[in-house]
């Protein structure tokens, strides 16, 4: 049986529930993942929890989860790993990193931040989440380095794993991973629809649809509630499914009116005049005359 120990950062807030979790995962080498803020007592509980460390790994560079690595990694005379962090070594898809009698491989997993990598243990069906999954909650996702549509790839990949349990950046352990998993998915189709829903009555600003679809939620959330929903307009425009007028947070936006290519009539996305594959044809056999039309 694997051992995981989980040492929690004092550093609870609004975005970290009780803290950040940091998993020292096995012993004799141990593997600690997100050693959080450099808070030094809680660098050194570490240390002396982790004994001999084969290595120090980082989910992603956020605040809360990527400071204190360095140090840890000084302290504990171990190389760290990340996919994008300063002074650490970088992280492949898919690596695979030893420690005492188990394996963690990292999988990239972008969506809370493009740099986000989870670490999966298949012996046990231990998954290593960081903030693409939390033990509350769901996971924020703030562009543009956060990303939806590749967040729902994540979560799908996260799917293909077949966890059994979550080890997550913030939050109480997870036993049923797959419900978990699945109920995520089913809460970004669900604020989906609302999105869909609050833009159906006309061009509206971010502002407004917040308010609609967070009513009664306290205030202090609503910005975040805001980058949220705005995650979920870029989606449904890249999908051509939104379109805005005006940029930025003072934009207007609304359901996209599905147009038909002016070629072969099939539907097109967002603005373009032609379907891909006529935009092809036109390219490599010059049909100017067809573009110079009406
Ligand atoms: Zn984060
Ligand atoms: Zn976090």
């Amino acid at each position: 049986m694997l051992r995981i120990t989980r040492v929690l950062a004092p550093n609870a807030d609004m975005y970290t529930l009780d803290g950040t979790n940091t998993w020292v995962v096995g012993a004799d080498p141990s593997i600690v993942i997100d050693p959080g803020p450099e808070i030094p007592s809680h660098l050194e509980e570490l240390a002396r929890v982790a004994g001999r460390v084969a290595f120090v790994l980082v989910t992603h560079d956020h605040p809360d989860h990527a400071p204190g690595a360095a140090a840890l990694a000084q302290l504990a005379g171990a190389p760290l790993h990340a996919w994008r962090l300063k002074g650490a070594e970088r992280i492949r898809d898919h690596q695979a990193f030893d420690g005492g009698g188990f394996s963690l491989t990292a999988v990239h997993t972008p969506g809370h931040s493009s740099d986000h990598v989870v670490f999966h243990e298949s012996g046990e069906g231990a998954l290593f989440t960081g903030d693409a999954v939390v033990g509350r909650g769901t996971s924020f996702i703030d562009p543009p380095d956060g990303d939806l549509t590749q967040y729902l790839r994540s979560l799908k990949l996260m799917q293909e794993l077949a966890p059994r349990t979550i080890y997550p950046g913030h939050g109480p352990v997870v036993f049923r991973a797959q419900d978990k998993l699945r109920e995520y998915v089913e809460h970004r189709a669900e604020r989906e629809r609302q999105v869909l829903a609050a833009l159906g009555s006309g061009p509206r600003s971010i502002d407004d649809m917040v308010q609609e679809i967070y009513a009664g939620y306290p205030a202090e959330v609503l910005p975040l509630a805001a980058r949220s929903v705005l995650a979920h307009l870029l989606k449904l425009e890249g999908e051509g499914s939104a379109a805005r007028d005006g940029k930025a947070d003072g934009a207007a936006w609304s359901v996209a009116v599905p147009r038909e290519c002016a070629r072969c009539g099939k539907p097109v996305k967002g603005r373009a005049r032609y379907c891909s594959i006529c935009s092809l044809i036109i390219l490599q056999e010059g049909e100017t005359g067809a573009a110079a039309d009406a």
